[in-house]
């Protein structure tokens, strides 16, 4: 897996840079970075998957105790993995 990198200079982009910021901007060319349709829709394919864990956990009658911290490495480990899947583009484009 790669990280994505500036649509204008090549500039791959560090994971922490992705992680808390998605409207950002290169820090070598200052151009600014927008998610492409595709990227956008590849991360959304994610984001039912720790809904689905915690609906199967929940009716196999698992304390809350046990599903919040669950809930909470899933969402860390969704964000570490889903910059993955960004690809950049100059152009905002239709959220649909
Ligand atoms: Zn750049």
């Amino acid at each position: 897996m790669k990280l994505p990198s500036c649509w204008n200079c090549e500039h791959e982009f560090k994971l922490h840079q992705l992680v808390w910021n998605v409207r950002l901007h290169c820090p070598n060319c200052k151009k600014k970075q927008f998610l492409t349709k595709e990227s956008r829709f590849n991360t959304l394919l994610f984001s039912p998957i720790p809904v689905i864990i915690i609906s199967i956990m929940n009716s196999l009658n698992i304390s809350w105790l046990v599903i919040i911290p669950i809930s909470l490495c899933l969402l860390i480990i969704f964000m570490a993995i889903a910059p993955y899947f960004y690809r950049f583009t100059d152009k905002e484009a239709p959220f649909v």
